[in-house]
């Protein structure tokens, strides 16, 4: 944030609330021993400086304040705790990153190719990384050489990552997760909640899956999801192919992703039964933070992928990993990178 409030006193960037905008973050638990675990959290989280600032509550009153909708008729009696920190954030980095480009673009030396696709990426004889870059409307390639390659493409870096042949990414694999949200755009609820809200994830779900009824500001338009419910796919990337899973796996990862396939059965278990999941029963998730929910009220959009890594395990056999990795060449110069979250943000004060 201090980079981005740098690039708006440069005027790099247009107003900031183009991309950014204050929500709220919070966690919301019931029963007595979700209490209990909130409680002890705030307490730990709040002596950090970073987190001093959060407020908790047990009282009925001040979180119906914070949270009107996830506790209007809400179960009376039924033990309730929240946090909040009032200043967290809402970003949208589709927006950010248009804006950025859109400064770069207008620099020296610098050049933009969208509705390209990387097919191939090879080391030259002389050192240098020939990328050939083709024009999805009528095929044109370009060859582009350079002495440095940084390979970020969501799910697209495992199959461009195993295309340049580096030593150090060898043993890498994928396994695809698609994220659904159930969103409402109308506008008499959407203006009853201004808040990110958090749960707890289900026992066996993986960590990105916490359940959050989250406000989004979109071209200044606010709307309300709820989610993440994850669905089984066999694409890389949200416009990817079906055959992109099948065609990842090599002689040199087959050992860690079928290592990881065995050693994760919960896991397994969770994507299936939410990939069944009906419109029903995912609103019966969402009632847990918005009581009054009228299912015709809430439609699912599919937002996009995710290519969870599979790697060795120096233990032996393979692991999976949730966090970002970066895969550096020996000689530097090649970086690939693949990001589970865009950026994790401390809940800094918006100024
Ligand atoms: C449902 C969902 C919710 C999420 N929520 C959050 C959140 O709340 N907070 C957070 O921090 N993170 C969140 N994330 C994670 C975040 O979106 C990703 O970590 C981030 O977008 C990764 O950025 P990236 O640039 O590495 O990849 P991407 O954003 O996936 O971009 C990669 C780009 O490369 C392109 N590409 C791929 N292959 C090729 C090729 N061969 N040639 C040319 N182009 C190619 C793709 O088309 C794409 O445009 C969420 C992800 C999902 C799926």
């Amino acid at each position: 944030m201090q980079f981005w409030s740098y690039l708006v006193e440069q005027k790099a960037l247009p107003d900031p609330s183009q991309f950014i905008n204050t929500a709220p973050h919070c966690s919301f638990v019931w029963g007595e021993d979700n209490v209990a675990f909130l409680r002890q959290r705030h307490q730990l989280l709040s002596a950090h400086p970073m987190f001093a600032d959060m407020e908790y509550s047990e009282d009925p009153a001040v979180i119906t304040g914070w949270m009107p909708l996830v506790m209007q008729n809400r179960k009376a009696g039924q033990p309730v705790a929240a946090t909040r920190v009032p200043y967290g954030t809402d970003v949208n980095f589709g927006d950010l990153s248009r804006l950025m480009v859109d400064f770069l673009g207008h620099q020296p030396d610098f050049d933009l190719l969208v509705a390209h696709n990387v097919n191939s990426l090879s080391k030259q004889p002389d050192g240098r990384w020939l990328v050939q870059v083709q024009n999805k409307a009528d095929g044109h390639i370009t060859p582009i050489t350079a002495n440095f390659v940084f390979l970020g493409a969501g799910g697209g870096a495992l199959p461009l990552l195993q295309k340049t042949g580096i030593a150090e990414g060898h043993g890498y694999g994928g396994f695809p997760v698609s994220g659904q949200w159930l969103v409402c755009t109308k506008p008499e609820i959407v203006e009853q909640h201004h808040a990110k809200v958090y749960g707890k994830a289900p026992l066996g779900a993986p960590p990105m899956s916490v359940p959050h009824l989250d406000t989004r500001i979109m071209n200044g338009k606010k709307s309300l999801l709820f989610g993440p419910f994850a669905g089984f796919t066999t694409k890389f990337l949200k416009y990817g192919s079906y055959t992109d899973l099948i065609k990842s796996i090599k002689f040199s990862n087959i050992g860690p992703i079928m290592s990881v396939g065995m050693k994760n059965m919960d896991l397994t278990r969770y994507l299936i039964s939410e990939s069944l999941q009906s419109h029903e029963s995912r609103v019966k998730a969402l009632k847990n933070f918005f009581p009054d929910v009228s299912a015709d009220d809430w439609e699912l959009s599919i937002a996009g992928q995710r290519v969870q890594i599979i790697k060795k395990d120096p233990a032996g056999g393979g692991k999976l990993e949730f966090g970002t990795e970066v895969i550096v060449s020996a000689d530097g110069s090649m970086t690939a990178c693949w990001e589970h979250h865009r950026v994790l943000l401390p809940p800094f004060k918006l100024c």
